[in-house]
């Protein structure tokens, strides 16, 4: 019998990016150019292999289809049991069934472990345990579910806060049946949800792009017209936040794969995120790789390129293994600025309808760009730019050499890598007051 769903730690797999044979350390990582046919087959190549990961789209979808695959493989044994000729069985068939009943015990249980583990972790995060509240409420106006719980004394108060309260204190004592009535619920609310979504998606996306490419006509968006195609390949889909760990708070740009996956909770108004994480797709890499062979990937039977983003948008991220002499050199930077040009963009096409999440980001880029005298416009050029191979090297990301050589020239050298420094390790309120107090227009 072929195992459809293997057990796997969901939440660190999914997010964990393709999967990655081993790769030679000597060989060094080169500058790889986006329109290049190796990158676009380990594009490829990298969707496919996701697409076996992402193969369940729910939790509860998974425990559903575990139990009642167990439910009929018990069924069946009964029938055995009682004598019934038309579940005369082959030994070999049934000691088949017996060892599947046996694994799908033992599979449930983990399950059940896991999703427990999910609940109480996620209830207990700051940001995400909003996740956790919107679960709840779905079992608080479905009247049976309610019942269920307030039979098991999982639940007894009317009240909701205070039953939330009790839901998650009592939650490990959760009965499989309970679990499962919660799941299924849930599981239709999700594919509700992800059926409306999905119209939304079919009918906003080619109104975006229309938009965007007279923005780039008429000169509004310094975008290169060559970028619109990415929208053509990309994956938008709506994902489960109990059982996928986005990045945002309401979903996220995955660029390995291509795609955006927004929270069935989204928080905010949807169009918002899915306009915010489409800027992220859109805007400008520095692609670095290492060709691997079939030798190492074991996957097909052609090279793929071990492609990397060193660079997305205004953000960095470093590529070597961090050492604590390089710690300094390859520490990501520049996720604030990256974030708030997004979203700033995002207002831009949206005007007075978006829903902003990076507001205190915005702030700080703006107050930067006002004391260094710096146009908005060539933060969003930069934001824009793809590293060109082809090209002197100098000429590579000239919007970024020019944008950092005058906020060098503003500040001080040093300066944008320690007000990153402060926006990690203080906050970004933090920054903003040091950028005001300790910087006067010049
Ligand atoms: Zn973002």
């Amino acid at each position: 019998m072929r195992r459809l769903n293997e057990p796997s730690h969901i939440l660190g797999h999914l997010d964990s990016g393709p999967v990655r044979g081993p790769v030679n350390p000597e060989e060094p990582y080169k500058k790889v150019d986006a329109a290049s046919q190796e990158y676009k087959e380990s594009q490829e190549l990298s969707s496919e292999i996701l697409k076996d990961q992402h193969g369940l789209e729910v939790f509860g979808g998974r425990l559903f289809e575990r139990v009642s695959r167990l439910d009929s493989s018990l069924a069946i044994a009964e029938q055995i049991q009682a004598g019934n000729p038309a579940y005369s069985l082959i030994r070999a068939e049934r000691e088949e069934l017996d060892k599947s009943i046996e694994s799908d015990k033992i599979y449930l249980s983990e399950d059940i472990q896991e999703m427990r583990d999910v609940i109480t972790d996620l209830s207990k995060d700051q940001t995400k345990s909003v996740f956790v509240k919107k679960l709840f409420e779905e079992i608080f106006t479905n009247s049976a579910l309610l019942l269920i719980l307030k039979n098991e004394k999982i639940v007894s108060s009317d009240d909701k806060e205070q039953a939330y309260g009790e839901f998650i204190q009592n939650f490990s004592l959760i009965s499989l049946e309970a679990l499962v009535a919660i799941a299924g619920n849930h599981l239709d609310i999700f594919n509700k949800k992800s059926a409306e979504f999905n119209k939304v998606i079919a009918t906003f996306v080619p109104q975006l792009r229309a938009y965007l490419s007279q923005a780039i006509e008429k000169g509004v968006l310094p975008l290169e017209p060559e970028v619109l195609p990415r929208l053509d390949s990309l994956s938008i889909k709506m994902r489960d936040p109990l059982l996928s760990a986005f990045e945002e708070i309401n979903g996220e740009f995955r660029i390995w794969a291509n795609e955006i996956v927004i929270s069935e909770y989204t928080v905010g108004d949807l169009k918002s995120n899915i306009v915010h994480e489409i800027f992220h797709a859109l805007s400008g890499r520095t692609i670095v790789g290492r060709n691997l062979t079939f030798e190492d990937i074991r996957i097909g039977e052609f090279e793929m390129l071990d492609a990397n983003h060193q660079r997305i948008g205004l953000r960095f991220v470093p590529m070597e293994p961090n050492s604590p002499a390089l710690a300094e050199k390859y520490t990501p930077r520049f996720r604030w600025l990256n974030e708030a040009l997004t979203d700033y963009l995002m207002q831009r096409v949206l005007g007075a309808n978006a829903s902003m999440s990076y507001n205190s980001e915005i702030r700080l880029f703006r107050l930067l760009a006002e004391k260094a005298q710096i146009p908005e416009n060539l933060f969003v050029e930069a934001y824009f730019e793809n590293y060109k191979t082809d090209v002197p090297r100098d000429e590579r990301i000239p919007k970024w050499k020019e944008l950092w050589e005058r906020l060098n020239k503003a500040f001080g050298s040093g300066f944008m890598v320690r007000l990153d420094q402060l926006v990690e390790e203080s906050g970004i309120e933090e920054a903003i007051k040091e950028v005001e107090e300790n910087f006067l227009p010049s």
